[in-house]
């Protein structure tokens, strides 16, 4: 029970960029007031949960709260400077009591919804199509059915269409062929061309079929995005592996990149537009099972809040990268880090799908082979991406360096998986912790890696030896490791993997953190073939059932072609499921309307 004296007190807490400062009133023992001083958290991206976050904590009477904000950082940050806050009021026992707000998937009763007869069931609401996810495969398949005259519900786990993995991402959008952009800036290409590459890039480890769909598709929803939705791009660039493969097809550039330069430029618009045009959303539900009749015909969603009925169904939930179990089943090497992908990535809709027989695909098969470093709830993709430049090495378990650090992330992610524990220690300066914060926005490392430093996420020493003893490695070899590190850059020259890029001196104070394979999501899951119809493991389609998106698999080949391309994927056919969703419910009214005349 808190004893505290009654008045107002200041605390702070650092958030994703810098403080956050906040007043508490205390009185009788309580909270009854949270108001935020100060903070400069990522407009947009933050917002929601710096408005939630002083009105849960009354609610509650508690600063150590779990909910699906969208932004566990700044949330988090208010909770600390509340915290700081009413320690100085006295003593806060209690008021750090946990409260878990997050809507966990639960099965009911271990329920069977595989082959019932609906009229045995009772539904919350029925509607044409139901669109599982409010990401980039969802939102342009609700836009895409309601365009063709279909009423749609979108259901959704999170809270908003803030926390899919497409407005944590870069705000990248791969296409080539010759966009207006393409053209804007002079740059030359071909659906050919772009086949081609794609083709080298996929080595035949992708779907020439839904390939082709894309190359087909991708300019034209280059164009819709930035026409019709209304998406700003500021500029093409090119982030691929396409001078690699300049024997098979000239390199272009075609990653489309947002003002906003994040993901949240491409949902806001999206998801705009799919209200404009009649979609409706029912946010905080967890779709659990696909509902069959004695047919198998796919007849609604059984989800946490009861039944859903609807003619056409499209699974949009992304993949499994955060399902730890699926991961060891089927990608054990990223079951050894975390992922840095959205909250809800537990591969429900391939479960569900899987279920009533579904084909699963590429099940192994990442969106990128990349790495990351755990800084929270979140893996914070900003360490390693800013370590293709600056000065850093890798060291193993052992303390020493295996191997040249400067090489393309899908390559490193398949070399660190290969060392014993499957994850290496990145060791770096000053130099680099000052400016990781500014090369990324969401999730954003804090200014000098404070906040990551205090929550022990990432570990800083004045020595060497200290920063050992921190990470439990033996402190004379790391000692050894970097004395030969320095002494080689003085000479130029990396005499041990000959490395090229960014030969530079360690100064002190030094950090390390852990870096493990990593992905933002997993690109195998259900098959579909190009009307994104979801297919049977004898290659039928399974009727009413569509899917798009990372909850797919096929549409990538050996190695992530550039930036973008999870999310052209996901808007190519998420508008091809919408509208094949559509025109099903279509064909369901002509057949009975047929019958009823007849
Ligand atoms: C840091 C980061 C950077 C990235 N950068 C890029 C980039 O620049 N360009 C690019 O192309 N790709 C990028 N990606 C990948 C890209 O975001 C994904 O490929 C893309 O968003 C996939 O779209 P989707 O619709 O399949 O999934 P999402 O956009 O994640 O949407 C899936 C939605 O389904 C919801 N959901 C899940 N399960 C359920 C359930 N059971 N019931 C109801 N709802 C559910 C989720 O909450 C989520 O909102 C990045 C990803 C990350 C994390």
């Amino acid at each position: 029970m808190a004893n505290l004296k009654d008045g107002v007190y200041q605390g702070q807490g650092s958030g994703n960029r810098g403080e956050v400062k906040v007043s508490v009133t205390v009185k009788d023992n309580k909270i009854t007031d949270v108001t935020i001083d100060q903070q400069d958290e990522t407009s947009g991206i933050s917002t929601a949960a710096l408005k939630k976050a002083p009105k849960l904590i009354v609610e509650h009477q508690s600063y150590n709260i779990d909910a699906v904000t969208g932004a566990t950082i700044s949330f988090q940050a208010v909770q600390k400077a509340v915290k700081d806050a009413v320690s100085k009021a006295g003593d806060p026992s209690g008021l750090d009591k946990k409260v878990d707000l997050r809507n966990t998937a639960k099965k009911v009763n271990g329920e069977d919804y595989r082959n019932v007869n609906p009229d045995d069931l009772q539904f919350e609401d029925q509607t044409d199509i139901l669109v599982i996810g409010a990401g980039a495969a969802g939102l342009s398949a609700s836009i895409a059915a309601r365009q063709k005259g279909a009423a749609v519900i979108c259901l959704e786990y999170t809270s908003s269409y803030m926390l899919s993995d497409m407005t944590l991402s870069g705000g990248y959008y791969n296409a080539g062929g010759g966009t207006s952009l393409q053209k804007a800036q002079g740059i030359a290409d071909t659906k050919e061309n772009w086949n081609n590459y794609l083709k080298a890039v996929g080595q035949g480890y992708e779907d020439a079929d839904m390939r082709e769909t894309i190359v087909e598709h991708g300019a034209e929803d280059y164009e819709w995005l930035a026409g019709e939705v209304g998406v700003n791009f500021q500029e093409v660039q090119e982030i691929g592996n396409e001078e690699a493969m300049k024997d098979y097809a000239t390199p272009a550039a075609r990653s489309h990149l947002t003002v906003e330069k994040s993901g949240y430029g491409l949902s806001k618009p999206l998801y705009n537009k799919a209200k404009e045009v009649g979609t409706k959303f029912i946010f905080n539900i967890t779709a659990e099972n696909l509902i069959t009749d004695e047919n198998n015909n796919v007849v609604g969603v059984h989800t946490n809040k009861g039944n859903y009925k609807a003619q056409s169904v499209v699974i949009a939930t992304a993949g499994f990268s955060r399902n730890k179990e699926m991961l060891k089943s089927f990608a054990p090497d990223f079951a050894v880090g975390e992922s840095y992908g959205s909250i809800r990535q537990m591969g429900d809709g391939i479960t569900m799908g899987a279920e009533i027989g579904a084909k699963l695909k590429d099940m192994w098969m990442p969106i990128a082979n990349s790495i990351g470093t755990q800084s929270g709830d979140n893996v914070c993709i900003g360490p390693l991406c800013t370590a293709w430049t600056k000065p850093y090495i890798w060291v193993g378990t052992d303390a020493k360096r295996h191997f040249r650090e400067d090489m393309y992330f899908e390559y490193a992610s398949k070399k660190i998986a290969s060392l014993d524990q499957g994850y290496v220690w990145l060791i770096f300066d000053e130099g680099m912790a000052n400016e990781m914060p500014a090369a990324f926005s969401a999730p954003a490392p804090s200014p000098h890696l404070k906040r990551e430093v205090e929550d022990g996420y990432f570990k800083k020493a004045d020595t060497i030896k200290e920063l050992a003893q921190q990470i439990n490695l033996n402190p004379e070899v790391l000692e050894k490791t970097i004395k030969k590190w320095n002494n080689d850059i003085i000479k130029g020259e990396d005499t041990e993997f000959g490395r090229q890029k960014d030969l530079t001196a360690f100064k002190a104070p030094f950090y390390a953190a852990k870096l493990a394979p990593s992905t933002p999501d997993m690109a195998g899951g259900l098959a579909i073939n190009t009307k994104a119809e979801v297919l049977d493991n004898f290659d039928k389609k399974i009727n009413n059932l569509y899917a798009a998106g990372s909850t797919t698999g096929g549409w990538r080949g050996m190695t992530y072609p550039g930036c973008g391309m999870g999310i052209t994927n996901a808007v190519v056919f998420g508008r091809i499921a919408g509208e094949s969703a559509a025109a099903n419910v279509k064909a369901e009214a002509d057949t009975s309307s047929a019958a009823s005349q007849s």
